[in-house]
């Protein structure tokens, strides 16, 4: 085990999860996303599991996910029980996204029996569906499980490669697998004819931010022939993570929404056939993605409304007299050695 995978597995030692009903979801809801370049409403379903696997061995260094999860086992009873729950307030809406927090191929935290159910119940009237999975567990048997639930209409795995760079992935973020189970893993998707979404991360640990940018913009060029979606996600500090760990001694700071547009703008234009988008969980909050108080509000705004339009025209009228922080930031930070996390 690496420096990086010891902390963060150390950080977790006196973790105490909270007690929690295995029966019941973590949530569900209505939003508007893509679908064959139309905007529609998609249901999304957060599913509560015993957690990713790999969390429970280490886990990578800004997930926080954990926090929520049962780290017991979840009886095959008690899934089917989160599903009829969240199936009251499903309306029929033609996209619909889960998430588990790990990885729904995953059998420790959804049996292929449960996930066959789930899956059958949906394609019933979903014309796409689309799960999260680490690299390790898209296999030809699950997957053509999958396929023949699905025929024809559209399955989409979601990987989080967070960076096509292996030593960042490796030491910064503990991710636990290179860019080549990523490429297997998306090539074995392919050959079920089902969607590949990237996850790119926005800020990995111990990179500047001018790196950062470089890096998340490098990634894309990698992953432009491999992908269908790229899903930027920034960091957001989560609790019991390095990165909280890191930030709460001021050695860390979330993503600038600057460079976030900045990445976005560069990225279609490298990639014009790929679906970019970009998620900000606790955006505008000092956890997230921010840049001063008065201008985040526009840019988040502005940022949803490019991951539904894919016209970097959303971005043309983003002005703030922050931008010229973030500038010198960008020139000067790595001069600085990491002191300068707080300008
Ligand atoms: S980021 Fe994904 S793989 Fe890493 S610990 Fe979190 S859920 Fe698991
Ligand atoms: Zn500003």
């Amino acid at each position: 085990m690496n420096q990086i995978a010891e902390l963060c597995r150390d950080l977790k030692k006196d973790f105490k999860p909270k007690i929690q009903n295995p029966a019941s979801p973590v949530s569900c809801w209505s939003e508007k996303d893509l679908l064959d370049g139309k905007v529609v409403d998609a249901f999304v379903i957060i599913f509560r599991t015993r957690g990713c696997s790999w969390a429970l061995r280490s886990g990578c260094s800004m997930c926080g996910y954990f926090n929520d999860s049962l780290w017991e086992k979840i009886s095959d009873e008690d899934m089917i029980r989160q599903f009829d729950t969240v199936m009251e307030k499903y309306a029929g809406e033609k996209f619909v996204k889960i998430f588990t927090s790990g990885s729904f191929l995953d059998e420790k935290e959804i049996s292929s029996k449960v996930r066959k159910k789930i899956l059958s119940r949906l394609v019933e009237t979903a014309d796409k569906v689309s799960v999260e999975s680490r690299p390790e567990y898209v296999k030809e048997e699950t997957l053509s499980e999958i396929k023949d639930i699905f025929q024809e209409k559209t399955f989409e795995i979601g990987i989080g490669l967070e960076t096509a760079n292996d030593h960042i992935r490796e030491h910064y973020l503990n991710k636990g697998f290179a860019f080549d189970d990523y490429k297997k893993a998306a090539k074995t998707l392919k050959k079920y004819n089902f969607k590949l979404k990237t996850y790119v991360l926005i800020k990995p640990l111990f990179m500047s931010e001018k790196e950062s940018i470089d890096d998340a913009i490098n990634t894309v060029e990698k992953i432009k022939n491999i992908t269908d979606t790229v899903s930027f996600n920034p960091t957001n500090i989560q609790r019991n993570t390095l990165v909280n760990y890191l930030w709460r001694r001021k050695q860390y700071r979330s993503s600038w929404l600057w460079s976030i547009v900045e990445i976005l703008r560069q990225s279609k234009k490298t990639a014009p056939n790929v679906y970019i988008k970009c998620d900000i969980s606790g955006g505008g909050g000092i956890r997230g993605a921010h840049n001063c108080k008065n201008c985040d509000h526009d840019f988040l705004d502005k940022i949803s409304k490019f991951s539904l339009s894919q016209d970097t025209k959303s971005f043309q009228n983003l002005k703030c007299e922050c931008h010229e922080k973030w500038q010198d930031l960008l020139d000067i930070e790595n001069l600085g050695f990491g002191s300068l996390i707080n300008i």
